[in-house]
């Protein structure tokens, strides 16, 4: 029979920290702290196994609670008390899955107590006050976490009863108005469950056990692991822990902590406190903490932990130092101080904004904690894309109307909404939503994810808001106490400005957390110094190339700077629609012969190659990948009457002729229709100007001293023919230019893998493309067979539904359209060795689909210039990565999970 239960406590743990997959994150730190020798309340982890098994078959597995019991009693030992009797034991029940999901899962304190136990404790103690206080939060969790009883009863409850009362706070009710609000939390209870509240403590922990299993599968834990692409195949760890008591008295404490600042990574003791608290007040951000240390203290109203109880500080600060040194890596520590004594209760790896994320895995190694391989496996590439996060405009000036806690990256903009479901509506409807809360839950989950920033007016820099916006990489303000938010209303007021609901907000985090009123310009990031750092690693240690699909010389600049290695593809219908050139294609597409349409090309060749020259220029030195005309003529063309009749007017024809050529060029299938190579094979011109605009441009690149590097693209191959009959064109139109201008230039004529039909005849294609590029996006479109303007109608319940798990348009379906990519390469190769190989999809950005272009051996992959240097983070991991399974073949039985410190 497997062992479902682990101790820890006394010094001794029987697991450790490698042991995450089967005790959870927080169970197998808690057994290596304890083996540290760190003081931890000892408890037990029931394994993520247990919690698998009871998922299949909804009861818990045979002799899982016989261990239960067994250890309950080693606890009872170490403790010298007894679970549900005099000298009663106290235990909490907290979730902790192998991969952290901060506020996801599900917890409860201080269970043991009931009406017996509650007066032993309350005569033992000699703190009546706090015994009854711990069991009406006892009540008030296990209804809400384990029998689904909305919490808002039980606050409505305790609000009536501070108000009855003239206090504001519930630390100013007595003890006589603690047992009254446990009588009414009780009838509550029973009222709404229709049972008893449960005395016996057995079935207390089995309840709460039972519930933190079934939290694996709650709505908002499971959003959280699909945002965060966690897999369901995990379950999650129960760890029964020995309660301490941070609400004990005023010599009593709770809070949280970081080795380093969470949201500069700078190498600064950062962290937060309440006194006389429990640790859910903190993170709750109900109540506003205080800073622990001088360090962090902003203004003189606030007291710190250092200041207050000193000699706890300084062991905190130790341990502080212990953790940092033994994980290294950055450590979230929750601790307690029950009457002056200190607790650890929790450490992991801290959630981070971008920016502390490289400046610790830089600092780190330039300390010899970690190696090159490490620092690079530790920047998620989610990182890059908030490191890419706009700023406020440094040179517009603003009037700042309230500040907050800086608590999530770069500035937003968008409209106040005061929920969750707003701003997942309006957001759904394309406005831009900032979501102002007082405080947020994990059931805003969702509306946050769709919002640009947060704004609370409670909490601190660990408050869900700020946890939730570090790991999103969204913009947050928390802890503003200038915002006062009437819900009813749907309005707030910002030190004394008024907020409606709709109003526009900037937030700019920055180093204060500025609250700003209306819509201010925002500015795109810099890459400097240690992100400048962990970029060049990531280039030492790939092997795949970088390119960019760019379209415009200000893009391919931009991209250069980003670190692009070339340009993988050029749309040139984008340079058709700038300006008056609309016009000039408008006319060649409606010409009605041959020469009229010449006569329009023409006209649009110069432009286009002095595009092609801005391209060259910003490249010299790399090649630029130049795609011949793709879309339908459709979409050049005016659709509405208005438009239509003022281009009549413009070449003098009459608006019914025109709209009728306009409705003639109309498509049943524009997607499959006449678009790619085939508008160049039906008017060979389109192909001979654009050649001539690229090879023209080339011509005088060469002549100024620019290194060309051409690569000229056909799209939409199917057939051989197809492509070699633009080759030619290509071929002699591009020698006659070269002769011409009297300049010779090596280029190369390629071919895009777009339509699986010229993926499984590769062989053929490879006889005349000297390179291929897949285009992912067709690829997909015509491989699943679904139209990629119409995948909203459906898509989203494939995604819901778990028919698929990922967009194929986001992420590459490896096994079916990575195959036909694999057979493409295979087969390519096989006629032409040398042929060279890259992806521009959409895909060439994302990182999952680059691993795969990494392990087939592509060339390059490119993508938008903002996605640059998220893709040469991902080349650089996925290369550590398969050396890393490399590694692990040899060295059978290594767990795949330890990969980052193999490698
Ligand atoms: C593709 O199909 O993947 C591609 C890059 O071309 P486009 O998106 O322009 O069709
Ligand atoms: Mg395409």
């Amino acid at each position: 029979m497997p062992k479902y239960v682990y101790f820890f406590g006394a010094g001794k743990a029987e697991g450790d920290a490698s042991m995450k997959k089967e005790l959870g994150g927080k169970g197998a730190n808690l057994a290596e702290m304890t083996n540290l020798g760190i003081p931890v309340p000892p408890g037990f982890t029931v394994t993520t196994e247990a919690c698998l098994e009871y998922q299949k078959t909804g009861t818990f597995p045979k002799g899982m609670m016989d261990e239960v019991r067994k250890h309950m009693s080693r606890l009872e030992k170490a403790m010298g008390r007894i679970f549900g009797r005099e000298k009663p034991l106290l235990i909490s029940v907290r979730s902790g899955a192998p991969i952290s999901m901060p506020g996801m899962m599900d917890t409860v304190l201080n269970l043991g107590l009931n009406e017996n136990t509650l007066e032993a404790l309350a005569q033992e103690s000699s703190q009546p006050r706090f015994v009854y206080d711990s069991y009406r939060r006892l009540i008030h969790m296990f209804g809400d976490v384990v029998m689904d009883l909305h919490k808002d009863e039980f606050e409505k409850i305790l609000t009536s009863m501070k108000k009855e009362k003239g206090v504001s706070f519930d630390t100013e009710l007595s003890t006589e108005d603690l047992k009254k609000l446990i009588k009414q939390y009780k009838k509550l209870y029973k009222d709404e469950i229709g049972e008893d509240f449960p005395d016996d403590p057995w079935e207390q922990l089995e309840r709460a056990i039972k519930a933190v299993f079934d939290s694996w599968s709650n709505p908002r834990a499971v959003t959280y692991r699909k945002l965060n692409n966690i897999t369901e195949e995990m379950g999650t760890a129960v760890n029964a822990q020995s309660m301490v008591f941070g609400n004990l008295n005023d010599n009593s404490a709770t809070g949280v902590a970081f080795t380093r600042h969470p949201a500069t990574g700078e190498d600064v003791f950062y962290g937060e406190y309440l006194v006389n608290a429990q640790g859910e007040d903190v993170v709750a951000g109900t109540r506003t903490p205080q800073p622990i240390n001088l360090v962090n203290k902003v203004s003189d109203d606030q007291q710190t932990l250092e200041e207050l109880m000193p000699k706890v500080y300084r062991k905190i600060e130790k341990i502080r130092n212990k953790l940092d040194t033994h994980y290294r890596e950055m450590q979230d520590i929750e601790f307690t101080i029950q009457d002056g004594k200190l607790f650890i209760l929790q450490t992991r790896t801290g959630t981070r904004t971008a920016n502390a994320a490289v400046k610790i895995a830089t600092d780190y190694l330039k300390r010899g904690m970690i190696r090159e391989e490490e620092a690079l496996m530790r920047i998620d590439t989610t990182f890059i894309d908030q490191l890419l996060h706009p700023q406020l405009d440094p040179d517009v000036t603003y009037e700042v109307v309230a500040t907050g806690l800086p608590a999530g990256p770069g500035a937003a903009v968008g409209k106040a909404v005061f929920d969750a479901e707003t701003a997942e509506k309006w957001a759904g409807e394309g406005e831009k939503v900032i979501l102002v809360r007082n405080e947020t839950t994990p059931d805003d989950i969702g509306g946050m994810d769709a919002s640009q920033g947060f704004l609370t007016a409670f909490g601190g820099m660990t408050s869900h808001a700020a946890l939730v916006a570090r790991g999103m990489g969204k913009t947050c303000v928390v802890g503003c106490s200038e915002l006062k938010i009437d819900y009813d209303k749907r309005e707030a007021n910002l030190n004394g400005h008024k907020l409606k609901e709709g109003d526009w907000i900037t937030l700019a985090v920055g180093t204060k957390g500025e609250v700003i009123l209306g819509q201010l310009p925002l500015i795109d990031p810099q890459f400097t110094g240690d992100f400048g750092r962990i970029l060049r690693l990531a280039d030492k240690h790939r092997r795949l190339k970088i390119r960019t699909n760019a379209d415009t010389p200000k893009d391919a600049k931009q991209a250069r700077e980003f670190g692009a290695e070339g340009i993988g593809l050029t749309r040139t219908e984008h340079m058709f629609f700038e300006g008056d050139r609309i016009k000039v294609m408008q006319q060649m597409i409606l010409a009605d012969d041959e020469e009229s349409r010449r006569k329009a090309l023409e006209k649009l060749r110069p432009l286009q190659q002095g595009d092609f020259e801005g391209i060259f220029e910003a490249m010299d030195g790399l090649p630029v990948t130049i795609r011949l005309l793709d879309p339908p003529l459709h979409e050049f063309l005016p659709h509405t009457d208005e438009d239509q009749k003022e281009l009549a007017d413009e070449a003098g024809v009459p608006f019914e002729s025109l709209k009728s050529a306009v409705d003639d060029l109309r498509e049943q299938n524009p997607m499959l229709g006449h678009r790619g190579c085939r508008l160049s094979i039906t008017y060979p011109e389109i192909a001979e100007m654009q050649v001539a605009a690229i090879i023209g441009a080339a011509c005088n690149c060469k002549k100024r001293g620019i290194k060309v590097i051409p690569e000229i693209m056909i799209p939409l191959i199917g057939h051989v023919n197809e492509l070699s009959y633009l080759e030619k064109i290509t071929r002699r139109v591009a020698k006659d230019v070269m002769k011409d201008a009297g300049i010779d230039i090596d280029y190369l004529v390629g071919s895009m893998i777009e339509i699986p039909r010229a993926a499984l005849t590769a062989d053929e294609v490879a006889s005349v493309a000297e390179f291929f590029s897949f285009g992912t996006n067709d690829l997909t479109q015509m491989g699943f067979g679904f139209s990629r303007d119409d995948i909203g109608s459906f898509l989203p319940d494939y995604l819901e539904k778990g028919v698929l798990t990922k967009d194929p348009f986001q992420t590459l379906d490896k096994s079916g359209i990575g195959q036909l990519i694999e057979i493409a390469c295979t087969k390519g190769r096989e006629t032409r060795p040398d042929l060279k190989l890259g992806i521009c999809g959409e895909h060439g950005g994302d990182p999952d689909s680059i691993d795969f272009c990494h392990r087939i051996r592509l060339d390059y992959v490119s993508c938008s210039p903002f996605r640059v240097p998220i893709a040469r983070l991902a080349a650089a991991q996925a290369a550590l990565r398969e050396e890393g399974e490399k590694l692990l073949t040899k060295t059978a039985k290594v767990d795949l999970s330890k990969l980052s410190s193999l490698v």
